[in-house]
């Protein structure tokens, strides 16, 4: 088939990527997977623990053993999935302000990476996934048929997060939420194990100014191309057609 299978979203802190993750999946009715909630959930648990944030073996331990799932929503209250850590429902436990200033630090553990690599790499392989994050493209599924890079000023997303913070009730200035977005995209983006970049062959979208309809409506159109581009009707590539 022309639609491409596996379709990696990376990008900034609060560029738009799960909003259009989540529209895509639902669109192509695909599995939509926040890969975030894993280095959030090893943080929340790591918090929970009392464990030094900088002690890479320890926080690399935890998260080769921390059973954590992700199950389709069981309430209607703004979440796309549950999340389980050992028993306790930790969705908007691992969205609190004090995970969001420490999960970059634990992202950056190289050994925190290698631990939940096979995990997210198992669940894009199965195809029909939409999958977000930082390093999607470029190294859990450098082969994944389509690469979507969202791109946004600071300013921009620090808006849209403070936005989406206020309504869920949360008391935090505008300025607090620019200073953390700055702080973790540095952190992202200048850690040594897969940083935040683009995959050479990602399609890369500048959000600023765009509506949600209209980010999803420029990657509708990616797909279509592609569609029409790796269709069967467009003829197979000689040897493919002498296997067949
Ligand atoms: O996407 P979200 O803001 O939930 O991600 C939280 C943090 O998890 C990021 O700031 C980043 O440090 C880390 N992360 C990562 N690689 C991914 C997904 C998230 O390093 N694939």
């Amino acid at each position: 088939m022309g639609l491409p299978r596996i379709i990696a979203i990376d990008g900034p802190a609060a560029s738009g990527k799960s909003t259009l993750a989540r529209r895509l999946a639902k669109a192509l009715d695909y599995l939509y997977f926040d890969t975030g909630v894993l280095y959030r959930a090893v943080t929340w648990a790591a918090l929970q623990q009392g464990l030094a944030l900088d002690d890479e073996a320890a926080i690399a331990a935890l998260a080769a053993s921390l059973p954590i799932e992700v199950r389709p929503p069981s309430q209607e209250d703004g979440r796309s999935n549950d999340v389980w850590v050992a028993g306790r429902d930790v969705t908007w436990a691992i969205r609190s302000p004090q995970v969001d200033a420490w999960v970059s630090v634990v992202a950056a553990h190289p050994g925190v990476r290698r631990a939940l690599l096979e995990t997210q790499r198992r669940i894009g392989r199965q195809g029909r996934v939409v999958m977000v994050g930082r390093d999607i493209g470029t190294v859990v599924l450098p082969d994944a048929d389509l690469k979507i890079y969202l791109d946004a000023s600071l300013e921009e997303r620090a808006r849209r997060r403070y936005a989406e913070l206020q309504q869920r009730g949360a008391s935090v200035t505008y300025d607090e939420v620019l200073a953390r977005t700055r702080a973790r995209d540095q952190m992202d983006a200048s850690r040594a194990t897969a940083p935040l970049r683009p995959a050479p062959d990602a399609v890369v979208i500048v959000t600023d100014g765009l509506t949600a309809d209209e980010v999803f409506a420029r990657v509708w159109d990616v797909i279509q191309r592609h569609n029409h581009h790796h269709a069967p009707e467009s003829g197979p590539a000689p040897q493919e057609a002498e296997r067949a």
